[in-house]
């Protein structure tokens, strides 16, 4: 990161950047390094103390620490492959979560390797047929998570694997909640227990802050810095703002606050060398007030005599709390569709990300959404395809 060479708004009373970028993140990064790349001026502004977003890393005990949460950086797209592996080189990890249930463990996703542990079953043909006697059968689309659940994997996962780890992780009722986002889970009937069905999958050598300390290379840079302490002063300073913080918190919270899941990570150093076996078990338990255990030495194979261990709790969401996950019900779709709206109307800002977009994006989503807003707006700008 550093203050980059002289650009052609340099004039006096011009805007002195091409883009003044709030956040960051996955998508502040991204946009920023292909905007630089094409020769355009950037200043990049976050309101935390690091880089990186809900990507951040740091080392503990010499061991990389996923500050917010379990990250496994998983793509088809092989643009968004090469694009990364400009910059890092990744491991070879494979996410194969374990469940927690009943003071039992299952492996996830629901695979073969589910089913046996569940009924003993060991050909595919037994697990369908128990799948299919108690699967709910219905003549139109599920219409929401719990219907999604049960008519795709019956009523025994649906109890034990999902039901209370859905209300717990999102404190909603599963009947409340969007049907797709269950949907994110495979179903198999082989056993492969490979979380994803991606054809790239793995974590940076040396963490997430790493990849992003590459990405903001020749970048200005400035940390601890709101957008909202000033807001007017730093759109001033470039010709395109891009957004990528909390719309609603953009636009004043006029159309009604949107809500986000937010959570509490409790990070602990263990005198021991191996805890759980497993870089992620889940809790599934109603009763057990986290939903995950992440042992992080097991995303990079780590042998150091001592372990971290953070555990992930629900909290309630307030507006000072930090937004992770957008929750795509009715309502708040609603009201997300007329901010997007204004968005799309407010000239000289662009409006990328998680927050911004509304939406569940896995990091290389929000890679590929920042590539075709930079792509879009250099096209209208007389600019170049990447
Ligand atoms: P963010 O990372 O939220 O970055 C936005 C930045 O903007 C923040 O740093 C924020 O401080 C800054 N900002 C906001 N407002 C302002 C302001 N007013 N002034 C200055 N700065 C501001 N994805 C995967 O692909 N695989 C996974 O395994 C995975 N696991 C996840 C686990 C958890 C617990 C969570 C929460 C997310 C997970 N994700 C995962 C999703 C991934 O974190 C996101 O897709 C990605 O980080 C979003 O990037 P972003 O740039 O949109 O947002
Ligand atoms: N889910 C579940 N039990 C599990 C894991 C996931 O019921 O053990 C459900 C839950 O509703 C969750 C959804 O599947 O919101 C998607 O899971 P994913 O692991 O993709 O969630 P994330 O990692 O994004 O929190």
């Amino acid at each position: 990161m550093a203050t980059s060479s002289p650009s052609r708004h340099d004039a006096p009373g011009r805007p002195f950047y091409d883009y003044v970028i709030v956040g960051a993140g996955m998508f502040g990064a991204t946009f920023a390094r292909l905007a630089t790349d094409a020769g355009h001026r950037c200043l990049v502004l976050d309101r935390r103390p690091h880089i990186a977003g809900n990507c951040y890393t740091e080392t503990v005990e010499g061991i990389t620490v996923h500050r917010y949460g379990a990250h496994i950086f998983h793509t088809s797209d092989e643009w968004i492959w090469s694009f990364v592996n400009r910059y890092v080189r990744f491991n070879n990890f494979v996410n194969a979560p374990m469940a927690l249930a009943g003071g039992r463990l299952y492996s996830l996703p629901f695979s073969m390797l589910t089913f046996n542990q569940l009924w003993g079953v060991t050909r595919p043909d037994e697990a369908m047929a128990i799948i299919e006697r108690q699967r709910l059968k219905l003549d139109r689309e599920p219409a929401n998570l719990e219907e999604q659940a049960l008519s795709l994997v019956g009523t025994d996962i649906y109890r034990l694997l999902i039901e209370g780890y859905t209300r717990k992780q999102w404190m909603r009722d599963p009947r409340d909640l969007p049907a797709w986002i269950i949907k994110r889970l495979p179903l198999r009937f082989t056993f492969n227990n490979n979380y994803f069905a991606d054809r790239y999958q793995g974590i940076p050598d040396g963490g997430y802050t790493a990849l992003f300390e590459r990405l903001l290379d020749g970048v200005e840079v400035r940390l601890g810095t709101d957008f909202f302490g000033d807001r007017d002063g730093f759109a001033a300073l470039g010709r395109t703002l891009v957004f990528t913080g909390r719309i609603d918190e953009y636009f004043g919270y006029r159309h009604g606050e949107l809500e986000y899941r937010t959570l509490r990570f409790d990070t602990r150093v263990l005198d021991t060398a191996n805890f759980q076996g497993n870089a992620v078990v889940n809790h599934c338990d109603a009763a057990v007030p986290s939903t995950r255990t992440i042992e992080h030495k097991h995303f990079a194979f780590g042998q150091q005599p001592v372990t971290v261990v953070t555990d992930e709790f629900p909290e309630t969401w307030t507006r000072d709390a930090t937004p992770y996950y957008p929750i795509n019900d009715p309502e708040n779709t609603r009201r997300f569709r007329l901010y997007e709206a204004q968005g799309r109307a407010t000239e000289g800002v662009i409006f990328g990300g998680r927050l911004a977009e509304y939406r569940y994006y896995d990091m290389h989503q929000v890679i590929g959404s920042a590539r075709i807003a930079f792509e879009r707006h250099s096209r209208a700008d007389g600019g170049f395809d990447l």
